[in-house]
């Protein structure tokens, strides 16, 4: 028990924080530090049966993916502003920069506005950046990170993009045939290609490919494994890595090459990111997975997911030794419509789902039902910081608004919270610690306002803790406009209470009294939506 003139001594402060959401959605919320480092993982046409699929394969239908194993999950709708299914540009830039566009945009309006993106925002909060993906590095997924541009095609500005504005600090992935010079075998810069990417005869000419642009910018190039893993990634600065001229190769068809696992470039990755002291946002995208849902091949599309859910344990071993790193898996969208079969009324033998299914070709090749895109849920997975804000029904535009949430609310000068979990809702809570200085005996007040202003379409819940780093205080008044909240009186801790509120009330916190005594110096509030 602590002595009390010690304790009256104490600087006391009462912070305040409301987090607001859909009431389709009921988050978890507790105050919580914000993410220093984020990696979102990508699984591209990742569904739902995808996962049970690899489950099946992997680890059997009682087993555990890694991904399998995050502390929240969740489900997301993927629809782009123009059209029900989406394609992974529309999806991409959803997820990272939480707006919708029309299919086939990189991260800006169809009439040409740029959408920051979360990579961007994070290199402005001074973290450290890097994109990892199985397929081209211009290709849509990885480009939504860090491009703008009006088509997913234009590889020549997406590339530069990365070199000119947005600057990563670790690329790593295909597609080589896009900044070799076209002297070099298996370039694609040709004249007659750069005039389709909207270069001027002279500039098409002129054109010596991307490399040396790159090096300029600081980057060392690598061009496989060997390379890679010969780098000391605490010496380097920047680092490209271009291990195949187009996509890398499936997962099942790699043997044989120099090119790096997923896993393993994500391992890479972590290794270069982890040295800034600010902390870092990944994107890791198993883009194959997609590739063998339009070819509607089972033995590729298990086994990139496979190692796609590698990538997963990478980088839950590494949030589980450096807290503070929200992890969120996820899809851009279903691709294949695959369903989970099987052809016997018995379970198949561990790793042998596949071999199975390729004994009974008509179940094999019956299981899918599109050869592109569906509109169908995916899952999310997440764990860390603010992950509890990833459960239940989902858009996916909230996964950028979590990941930006989280990431602000790690800044030590960050004062407007927000937790918007559906875009339809715009949320504003400007809240700061309450400061009471060097309190002594006796009474001491204060009131903090807050402002809620509901600017959507629908209702809401607010959930909004109050808490003291000191133990002893009183609440004796929690007021919403103008009324007192019925149970919200004295004694500590406060019962959770419910009230409701209308559009635009301001709510106040009222500390009356301070005195001494023994407490549990923590107060919960919670309203909810009408
Ligand atoms: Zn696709």
């Amino acid at each position: 028990m602590e002595d009390i003139t010690t304790m009256n001594r104490t600087y006391m402060k009462i912070g305040l924080i409301a987090v607001l959401m859909l009431s389709i959605a009921i988050p978890q919320v507790s105050a919580e530090d914000g993410a220093k480092n984020i990696i979102l993982l990508i699984g591209d046409g990742m569904g739902f049966a995808q996962v049970t699929a690899a489950r099946v394969y992997e680890a059997g239908p009682d087993g555990c993916l890694n991904m399998d194993t995050l502390d929240y999950s969740g489900y997301m709708s993927t629809h782009s502003q123009n059209s029900l299914v989406t394609d992974s540009a529309a999806a991409g830039t959803a997820l990272a920069c939480g707006k919708k566009t029309d299919n086939r945009i990189i991260s800006q309006s169809p009439d040409g506005e740029e959408y920051e993106t979360i990579l961007e925002a994070a290199r402005d909060n001074g973290k450290a950046t890097g994109i990892v993906s199985t397929a081209r590095i211009t290709h849509a997924t990885p480009a939504v990170f860090g491009a703008h541009s009006s088509s997913r095609y234009n590889w020549d500005d997406i590339a530069k993009d990365y070199l000119q504005q947005t600057k990563p600090d670790l690329l790593l992935g295909g597609g080589l045939r896009y900044w070799l010079d076209d002297t070099e075998t298996g370039s694609h810069r040709t004249y007659e290609k750069l005039l389709e990417q909207g270069l001027s005869e002279a500039e098409a000419l002129a054109d010596d490919g991307l490399i040396d642009d790159a090096v300029a910018e600081g980057y060392t190039i690598v061009y496989n494994q060997s390379e890679l893993d010969a780098l000391d990634m605490n010496a380097e600065d920047r680092v490209l890595g271009l291990f195949s001229l187009s996509h890398m190769s499936y997962e099942f068809e790699r043997d044989g090459t120099d090119e790096p696992h997923i896993a393993h470039m994500t391992e890479k990755a972590l290794e270069l990111l982890e040295n800034d002291p600010d902390g870092f946002f990944l994107m890791v995208e198993g883009a194959r997975i997609d590739h063998a849902g339009h070819a509607n091949n089972i033995t590729l599309n298990v086994h990139d997911t496979v190692a796609f859910d590698e990538a997963v344990r990478v980088a839950l071993e590494f949030a589980e030794t450096h807290p503070g790193t929200l992890v969120i898996v996820t899809a851009d969208h279903e691709c294949g419509g695959l369903s989970v079969e099987y052809p016997f009324e018995s379970f198949p033998a561990e790793g042998e789902y596949i071999q199975d299914l390729d004994n009974e070709s008509e179940y094999r090749d019956g299981i899918w039902t599109s050869g592109s895109h569906t509109a169908v849920d995916v899952p999310v997975m997440a764990s860390g910081p603010f992950a509890s804000l990833l459960t239940g029904r989902l858009d996916n535009t909230g996964i950028f608004d979590v990941m930006e949430e989280a990431m602000v609310s790690s800044n030590d000068t960050a004062t407007e919270l927000s937790a918007e979990v559906i875009p339809a809702i715009s949320i504003t809570v400007e809240t700061s610690a309450l400061d009471f200085g060097t309190v002594g005996a006796g009474l001491h007040s204060d009131t903090k306002q807050i402002t809620i202003v509901n600017t959507g379409t629908h209702d809401v819940n607010v959930t909004a803790e109050a808490w003291a780093d000191q133990n002893n205080f009183y609440a004796t008044a929690l007021r919403l406009n103008g009324g007192t909240v019925d149970g919200f009186s004295e004694g500590i801790p406060a019962d959770i209470t419910d009230f409701e509120y209308a559009e635009d009330v301001a709510a106040s916190l009222e500390v009356p009294e301070w005195a001494g005594g023994e407490y549990d110096g923590t107060v919960l509030f919670v309203a909810e939506g009408v």
